[in-house]
């Protein structure tokens, strides 16, 4: 008797987070809010009434009506998933089929790519410009030579921190007749460019929204997708039935309730970000020590750097984990303390 994989499973190459123990985490554009006690408690109390036995309510009824309050979107038009992440893995592997071609864009956010791969959907990707920015109507044509039937990037990018704006998003969308857009918008809460409120005018539009950013739940695995009544329909038929377990829907439905709270983290985030910019932006202008640090729209920063392998290394040697890429470094705001110390590290390393 034998066994081979396929080949896809062969040359798969797997999500590979930093683990390990790190007195500052700054490596995956996580909140950097721990959960008040009070809602803590709330949220505890709310668990407490989990009916167990019971498989939990196959459309996410609760936290979508709370999604749709705080975001202002109808209910009708919101499907809930496992995390983003399982949400994309459902879209590529539903609406398309097998030799269909999805265009994605580099750099962006990998998991684009490795579930296209999985379900055996061509991926043709477009390079952005040399300054990490997306030209509409190139990517306009790139799609249309490709054939694509979809279209999937960030905005705002991670990890590029840059955003495109509101009418190159719709120039985008309305230019590509029968082609399906993925619009990511998992750090839009720190920017101001989302088109959320339109998803309905637009035929071939799903957004995709996450709770594990700006809303600070990523151990719960929470995410929304938003698109018009007959997308909508089709994703919620196609996902498996039980996808949210009754105990993430009873959080995400407390948290998500929370508005003012939440504006609060927002607010206090996007200001951490400025700080965190601004710092590692006078550190370089006295010393020359990057290439360039990009002014984000997002809750981290990215820099160039030929260094990133040993500045990454010796920030986790001090137990400071942030992001590395060829030729990048991401770094996440954090709290004030882990900014300053970020900081205080990388003016170290550069010997000041
Ligand atoms: C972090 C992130 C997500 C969130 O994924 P989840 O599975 O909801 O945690 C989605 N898209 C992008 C681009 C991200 O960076």
């Amino acid at each position: 008797m034998s066994y081979n994989l396929n080949k896809k499973l062969v040359d798969l190459v797997p999500y590979d987070p930093i683990t390990g123990k790190y007195s500052i985490r700054l490596d995956a554009n996580e909140s950097c809010f721990e959960l008040p006690e009070k809602l803590r408690d709330k949220i505890c109390e709310s668990i407490r009434k989990v009916s167990f036995n019971r498989y939990p309510d196959p459309l996410s009824t609760r936290p979508i009506r709370a999604f749709s309050e705080l975001y202002g979107v109808p209910e009708e038009l919101i499907s809930a998933g496992n995390g983003s992440d399982e949400l994309i893995s459902i879209i590529e592997g539903c609406f398309f089929e097998a030799g269909d071609t999805i265009v994605n864009v580099s750099h962006d956010f990998s998991m684009y790519q490795f579930y296209a791969q999985l379900y055996e959907v061509n991926v043709a990707t477009y390079q952005k410009e040399p300054d990490l920015t997306i030209d509409p109507d190139k990517l306009i044509e790139f799609c249309k030579e490709n054939g694509a039937k979809g279209l999937i990037f960030s905005n705002p990018c991670n990890p590029t921190s840059l955003g495109l704006k509101r009418e190159d998003v719709r120039k985008i969308i309305s230019s590509l007749d029968g082609c399906l857009v993925i619009l990511d918008e998992a750090y839009m809460d720190f920017w101001d460019q989302s088109i959320l409120s339109e998803v309905n005018d637009h035929d071939n539009l799903i957004i995709l929204k996450t709770c594990s950013k700006a809303i600070g739940m990523a151990a719960v695995r929470f995410g929304f997708a938003i698109a018009n009544k007959t997308i909508t329909t089709a994703l919620r038929a196609a996902k498996s039935p039980y996808n949210n377990d009754s105990v993430a829907q009873t959080i995400v439905t407390e948290i998500l309730a929370e508005k003012e709270y939440l504006e609060k983290c927002r607010d206090t985030i996007v200001a951490s970000t400025k700080q965190l910019y601004a710092d590692i932006k006078a550190l370089n202008d006295k010393l020359g020590c990057f290439e360039k640090v990009y002014e984000p729209c997002t809750n981290f920063v990215l820099i160039r750097t030929d260094e990133f392998q040993k500045i990454y290394e010796y920030l986790l040697e001090n137990s400071i984990a942030i992001r590395k890429f060829s030729g990048f470094l991401r770094i996440t705001a954090g709290t004030p303390e882990e900014n300053a110390a970020v900081i205080k590290m990388l003016g170290r390393y550069f010997g000041k």
